[in-house]
Formats: structure tokens, C-alpha cells, sequence
């Protein structure tokens, strides 16, 4: 059963570093309401430049496209206000990172085996990691200990939780009710950040549901990877709006190129939306495919459930797998450097002619004496 969504949440910003509670970041010429028809105030050439497509791209492009912004906020079941765009999540990860721990100081948790941007980002920014491994279960593959997580952030006065949901390389989904627990455990503490780079392909709720009752919630979304725009850098970050205003004050000025703006503007229009869907379908029924010929298949150790467009794959003999693979022209995700996944490989879910060289070369392996 779902705790009580009811119970006080307390303003996000009082997580906010100390030093930036005033920050106002840069004011941009953009950023003007002043009405007029001829803009001189940011230094724009007055021409194009005359070769042929740029002639929208003469000024700088809107910091929050609104009309992108609002299909985007209406797709993940948010208020436009709840919503940042920005370069990818990779920068939504970032931006948290500056905005709530202090260069040099503080601490982030996160859980292995996982996404390494997270603890990319904070040992740039000079943040301590805390860990706190996924269980391997023999049934139901990777989970979160929650009560651990929670027993550690507090331990420990971490900023921000990182969960990715579904995983990354896991594959593993996390359930709402023990995300929203946790994020009443650490209510006025930290802010749990719920990763959700694959959640079109989990059909299942997004953790955006839980903004409504819970302002230390984060969501990550993406169209890189279910819409297909990995190349054009956009994504999201969904959060308490008082939040997000302060993400917008740390984020660069310009952060979406116009050309950008505009395949996202397509890419979620209603028609093309469609056919995305489709497309998860698909994906989704090929998982499961792979995901059985790859269990009854020689040298297959453990296919772990997934939610995600890959498969984590562990292998009597990973380094003979890869090769294969590899010789058959299939380049995979190594794992074997991951905490707890020296024999894995993760695969990612092709189309379906691809899956099946995937498993031409796993099945054609010979079972290791
Ligand atoms: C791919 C991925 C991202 C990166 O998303 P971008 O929007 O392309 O920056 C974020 N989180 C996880 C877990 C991913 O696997």
C-alpha cells in the first residue's frame, strides 16, 4: 500500500546550496520582456549569413522553448512549470549536482552497479560518492535496499540520491511506493532523483506521479533513447517548480540549440508519437525473444529480467562471448569492469535482424568443458 502522500513536504530549496539561495545567474538579452521590432540587444547580426536553412538560426534561441516545454510537461504527465529542458539528463544530472552540493564538499549516493554519469559528475564537481550496492536476488534479479539507502543518506547528509529506474545496466524497475517512502524518510535532507533514461520502454507509472504529494522528488527523462533523437541532446528534468526555477539559474544561458528545439518539436507531436509507440512495442516483444533464446542457449550463465531496451547477459565465459560477438561484427557493452559483473555483457535490443546475428553467434558457442 502507498504511505500517506498527504504528509508535509518541505520547499526544496532549503536543500539548495547556501551560497546560491540569491543567486540570480546570467540575465540574457532573451530574457527580456521589453515588446519591440527591432531587437539590437544582444548582438545578433542583423543579416544571415546567407547560406541556405539558417536563416532562424540568426538570433539565440529561447532558454525554455515554451511550446516544447509544454508537449514535453503534457507527454510526462507534468506542469509546464514543473519541467526543465536541457542538453540531454546528462546536464539534469549535472546541474543538480551544482546547484545542491557544494564544489569540494558534500556527498551523493548512488547504487551499484548503475550509471556512471552520476559519480562522473560529482567527482568533477570534487562531491563525495556513497554507495550502497543493488542486491542480486536469485529470482527476481537486481532491487534497491531501501531501508539502507534511506539509513545511509541520513548517515552519511547526502544531497541527493541517485535511482535509475528502469537500471542501467540492471535492468531492473523500482517500485513506486518504496521511492515515495524513501522520499518521506528524507524529507528536508535530500532529493531523490529517479532516473527514468528507459521508462517508456517499462510500461509501467512514472515516479512523476509522485510530485504531486513529494516536493524532494527528481524525474530524468530523455528523448534519446525511445524517441530515437540520442544526437539532438534533449532532456529533462521534472521537479517541485520552485526547484526547477533554481536549475534554470545555474544552466547555461542558451542551453537548446534551435535546430534541436525543432526535431524534439516533431519528434512529440501527436502522429510521430504514435509510431514511437509502436516502435517500444516492438522493442519490447524482441526483449522478450532475445530473452529466451538467449536463456536456453550454451554458455549463458543468467539473462537478468529487464525492463529496459538491453539485456544484462552473464556468460560461463564473457571474454569468449564478446569475441564472438565481436567477430560476427556485434559490438557490445562490456560490463566486466562493473562492481559484482566481471563475467556480463549488456546487449542492446536491436531490430529483430540484428537480434537474431545476436543469437546465431551465442548459440553457435561451445559449451565450455
Ligand atoms: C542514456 C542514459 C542517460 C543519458 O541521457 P541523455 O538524455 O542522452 O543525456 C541518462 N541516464 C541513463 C541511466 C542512461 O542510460
Amino acid at each position: 500500500m502507498r504511505p500517506p502522500s498527504h504528509i508535509a513536504s518541505t520547499d526544496p530549496r532549503t536543500l539548495v546550496r547556501e551560497d546560491l539561495r540569491d543567486f540570480t545567474g546570467y540575465v540574457s538579452a532573451r530574457g527580456t520582456t521589453a515588446a519591440g521590432n527591432a531587437w539590437l540587444n544582444a548582438n545578433e547580426s542583423p543579416w544571415t549569413n546567407g547560406s541556405p536553412g539558417t536563416e532562424r538560426l540568426r538570433r539565440y534561441p529561447d532558454p525554455q522553448p515554451h511550446a516544447l516545454r509544454e508537449s514535453l510537461a503534457k507527454l510526462y504527465g507534468a506542469k509546464v512549470d514543473q519541467l526543465l529542458v536541457g542538453r540531454g539528463s546528462d546536464e539534469a544530472i549535472d546541474l543538480l549536482l551544482r546547484a545542491l552540493c557544494r564544489p569540494g564538499g558534500d556527498a551523493v549516493l548512488t547504487c551499484p552497479p548503475t550509471f556512471g554519469m552520476y559519480a562522473v559528475c560529482a567527482r568533477l564537481h570534487g562531491t563525495r560518492v556513497v554507495e550502497v550496492p543493488l542486491q542480486d536476488l536469485p529470482a527476481e534479479g537486481f532491487a534497491c535496499d531501501f531501508a539502507r539507502v534511506g539509513d545511509v543518506a541520513l548517515e552519511e547528509g547526502v544531497r541527493l540520491v541517485f535511482l535509475c529506474s528502469p537500471g542501467n545496466p540492471t535492468g531492473n524497475l523500482l517500485p513506486l511506493d518504496a521511492i515515495e517512502t524513501l522520499a518521506i524518510r528524507l524529507d528536508g535532507q535530500a532529493i531523490v532523483v529517479v532516473d527514468e533514461a528507459y521508462g517508456e520502454f517499462a510500461e509501467a507509472e512514472s515516479a512523476v506521479s509522485l510530485l504531486t504529494g513529494r516536493r524532494n522528488i527528481a524525474v530524468l527523462r530523455t528523448l534519446s533513447k525511445a524517441h530515437a533523437l540520442a544526437g539532438a541532446r534533449i532532456g529533462s528534468v521534472i521537479a517541485d517548480a520552485s526547484l526547477i526555477e533554481v536549475l534554470r539559474r545555474c544552466q547555461a544561458p542558451y542551453p537548446v540549440p534551435e535546430p534541436c528545439v525543432a526535431v524534439a518539436r516533431q519528434a512529440v507531436a501527436p502522429a510521430v508519437l504514435v509510431d514511437t509507440r509502436v516502435k517500444v512495442g516492438r522493442v519490447v516483444a524482441e526483449r522478450a525473444r532475445l530473452r529466451a533464446r538467449l536463456e536456453a542457449s550454451p554458455g549463458v550463465v543468467r539473462v537478468y529480467p529487464s525492463r529496459a531496451n538491453f539485456l544484462l547477459v552473464r556468460f560461463s565465459d564473457a571474454e569468449a562471448a564478446y569475441r564472438r560477438l565481436l567477430d560476427a561484427g556485434i559490438v557490445v557493452r562490456d560490463q566486466r569492469t562493473a562492481p559484482g559483473l566481471g563475467d556480463a555483457l549488456r546487449i542492446t535490443i536491436g531490430t529483430p535482424e540484428q537480434n537474431d546475428r545476436v543469437i546465431n553467434a551465442v548459440v553457435g558457442m561451445e559449451q565450455p568443458a
